[in-house]
């Protein structure tokens, strides 16, 4: 099993506005971390958890690095800030425990989604051996890394950013599965081969609509099927 722990930069609302064009960064960066944790677990042998429960968590930045104990991947979520025309993905590997392969992997297919500059991927030292950054220093994933998804500062990254978060989580989530070799979770609406036809013929018949397989019938559906039908057998439906 695979444990991800996702941290989304900030805190919530105009307090913590880091100049985003479109958006609080800490409000992006936590609606981001829901669709990723969305999209992560559409695979198996994963276990995806949250720094920010909710959107008024915040916790302190060495609280945070704390929260990467018994984690494979510390993931944290931002935006980057600068002039209004820089543009461009980077990302904050760990110094203490890096991942070089992962984090170049994450920064090459965000870079590309937005097909912007790819800033590749930094370690910065504080102290001789540990990371200058806070979220880094200490943690005890084992992986750990900040990741910049582009410049909130710049109209282009910023508005991609928001109007894209399935687009890269499914890109970053993908990434993240080859690198810990994780399968696609089977799909659960997948129709058993004795069923295809009598599938097509409630749909066609308009009996029923044909989703949810798998999923137990109630008694006022059934009601409502056998209605249709009738219906449908005496010229009304
Ligand atoms: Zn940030």
């Amino acid at each position: 099993m695979i444990k991800i722990l996702l941290s989304a930069g900030h805190g919530a609302g105009n307090i913590h506005n880091r100049g985003g064009l479109y958006f609080n960064e800490g409000d992006n960066n936590y609606y981001y971390s829901l669709i990723l944790k969305t999209e992560l677990e559409k695979y198996n042998n994963v276990v995806v958890n949250l720094v920010r429960k909710n959107i008024n968590d915040n916790p302190q930045i060495n609280d945070r690095s704390k929260m990467g104990e018994g984690y494979d991947l510390y993931f944290s979520i931002h935006s980057n800030a600068a002039g209004s025309t820089v543009r461009g993905t980077e990302v904050w590997d760990s110094v203490e425990t890096p991942n070089k392969t992962l984090a170049q992997a994450i920064c090459d297919a965000t870079a590309d989604l937005f097909n912007h500059n790819n800033r590749g991927v930094k370690h910065r030292e504080g102290q001789p051996g540990f990371n200058y950054y806070g979220e880094l220093r200490f943690n005890k994933a084992k992986s750990a890394m900040i990741v910049e998804n582009g410049f909130h500062t710049n109209h282009d990254d910023c508005l991609f950013f928001k109007n894209n978060h399935e687009l890269i989580a499914k890109a970053q989530a993908e990434v993240i599965a080859k690198h810990y070799k994780l399968d696609k979770r089977k799909i659960e609406d997948e129709i058993s081969s004795w069923a295809k036809d009598a599938q097509q013929w409630v749909i066609e018949n308009r009996v029923s609509d044909g989703t949810n397989p798998k999923s137990n019938v109630t008694r006022e559906q059934l009601w409502q099927m056998l209605y249709n039908y009738h219906r449908r057998v005496n010229g009304n439906g």
